[in-house]
């Protein structure tokens, strides 16, 4: 399941992110948000997302969903949030054999569109996250003028940037500020 960590962090951070990789972004709703989301998917998903009616109104509200599950302050609260988007979209699981892959576990929410599917499967992600890792794996990336969100699955829980230019801004200002000191 950390196949979807990356998908879930980029739904919530093109849906509710307002400063992301050193300049302020605005978040995408509506059509912009179905377009530049559906762009992280194959075509055959690609496809069916953007044929959803209101896709990016439902994505929105997954978006806010996840953001409150992710942020949530105490571990109590975001396994409610979490066991709640497991109820809501109906995640089912069962195997699949996609061409040339070996059968792998799906856990598509079992009722409406391909964003109730998706909102299965990124609600058992965050489950199975939370269970294999422990509660602490989502954080804010700490690079100056980002609030991106980003799940960290590294061994030692190292991580603190969303991406790896933020990584590198953080080390270039870092080296600047030892520079002038
Ligand atoms: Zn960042």
């Amino acid at each position: 399941m950390t196949r979807q960590a990356p998908l879930i962090a980029e739904l919530v951070n093109l849906a509710t992110t307002r400063s992301r990789g050193g300049g302020s972004v605005k978040p995408l709703s509506g059509e912009d948000l179905a377009t530049a989301f559906a762009a992280q998917f194959g075509d055959r998903t690609s496809a069916a997302l953007r044929a959803v009616p209101d896709a990016g109104e439902r994505l929105a509200e997954l978006a806010t969903e996840l953001r409150h599950a992710l942020l949530a302050e105490r571990p109590a609260d975001q396994a409610a949030r979490i066991n709640a988007m497991i109820r809501k979209y109906g995640a089912q699981p069962y195997l699949v054999e996609d061409v040339g892959q070996p059968f792998h576990l799906h856990f598509h929410g079992s009722f409406g569109t391909q964003v109730e599917a998706l909102g299965g499967e990124f609600a058992t992600a965050l489950a199975l996250i939370v269970d294999g890792y422990g509660p602490d794996r989502f954080g804010i990336c700490e690079a100056h003028q980002c609030e991106a969100v980003y799940i960290d699955l590294t061994r030692n829980a190292s991580r603190r940037y969303c991406s790896t230019a933020c990584t590198a801004r953080a080390k270039t200002a870092a080296y600047r500020s030892r520079r002038q000191s």
